[in-house]
């Protein structure tokens, strides 16, 4: 039996049958897209906690500073492709063996590489809704008006306040995905938490709620995390190189794009 952490991780992926995803920010820094602690993060130069969902709502200078990072750096989300890690959970989901990707991220790069089972906790940044009348607009479009000098756009149908479709800090997260995410993490045989630090609840407790249920869990970090001590495996390394590898060794049939 290999001890290499890949080749065992490989293993569990390839007896596996009922596999969930939960993904972090971690997944998309090789598309680009920085993670949350990052000294030349998204968030270096802003506080998140600024515009806070309560203050989001009720102060139109937390409005102004959320658009003006977005102005920022959304066309950084905007421009970032899918990569290998990407594309090695949609091959599993393809092959039959994944059954849903649980992901925190916003940046809707799963959708792009072609998974078609997304369950997005923490909401999709690609779009945005309208508070009052729930009108959703692709995200791009408000970016042109803000380049166009508006900095706290309205709804151009009802003129209530629009705010990304995103979950902002204090704001509840969305039921249906959250109780799905744990009916999953319930069910499933291999829980495989990718890229992220596993520090944000609830989503980080889908892990020890996989491993009670019965599941394996094999966690993929460059860096270590509070739940590697109940993992079965442990793959200290980047995402793109070690999903390819696991799901090329696990499903060596089938082709990954
Ligand atoms: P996090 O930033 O707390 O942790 C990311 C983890 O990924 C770190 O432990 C880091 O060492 C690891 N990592 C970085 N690059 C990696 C790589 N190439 N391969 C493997 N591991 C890598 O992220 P989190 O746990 O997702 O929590 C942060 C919150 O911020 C979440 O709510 C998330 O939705 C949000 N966020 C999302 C995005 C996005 O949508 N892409 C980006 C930034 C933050």
């Amino acid at each position: 039996m290999t001890t290499d952490p890949l080749g065992r991780a490989a293993r569990l992926v390839a007896g596996a049958r009922r596999i969930v995803a939960l993904t972090g920010a971690g997944i998309s820094t090789e598309s680009g897209v920085p993670d949350f602690r990052g000294a030349a993060g998204m968030w270096s130069r802003y506080d998140p906690e600024m515009f806070s969902y309560p203050n989001y709502v009720r102060d139109a200078d937390a409005r102004r500073a959320y658009w003006r990072w977005s102005r920022e750096f959304w066309p950084t989300v905007e421009a970032a492709r899918p990569n290998a890690a990407h594309a090695a959970l949609a091959a599993l989901e393809r092959a039959g063996r994944l059954r849903c990707v649980v992901t925190q991220n916003v940046d809707g790069l799963h959708a792009a590489a072609g998974s078609r089972d997304v369950v997005e906790i923490h909401g999709n940044g690609t779009r945005v809704r309208c508070l009052s009348c729930g009108e959703e607009r692709p995200r791009g479009e408000i970016q042109a008006r803000l380049a166009l000098g508006e900095d706290d756009p309205r709804c151009a149908s009802c003129g209530g306040i629009l705010k990304t479709c995103a979950v902002l800090f204090g704001e509840p997260m969305p039921a249906g995905p959250t109780s799905r995410a744990f009916d999953e993490a319930s069910s499933c045989d291999l829980l495989l938490a990718v890229g992220s630090s596993l520090v944000v609840n609830p989503a980080a407790r889908l892990v020890p709620t996989a491993k009670q249920a019965g599941a394996a869990v094999v966690i993929v970090n460059l860096e270590r995390t509070v739940y590697d001590p109940i993992a079965d495996v442990t793959v200290r390394g980047t995402a793109g190189d070690a999903l390819a590898a696991i799901v090329c060794a696990a499903l060596p049939e089938s082709p990954r794009r």
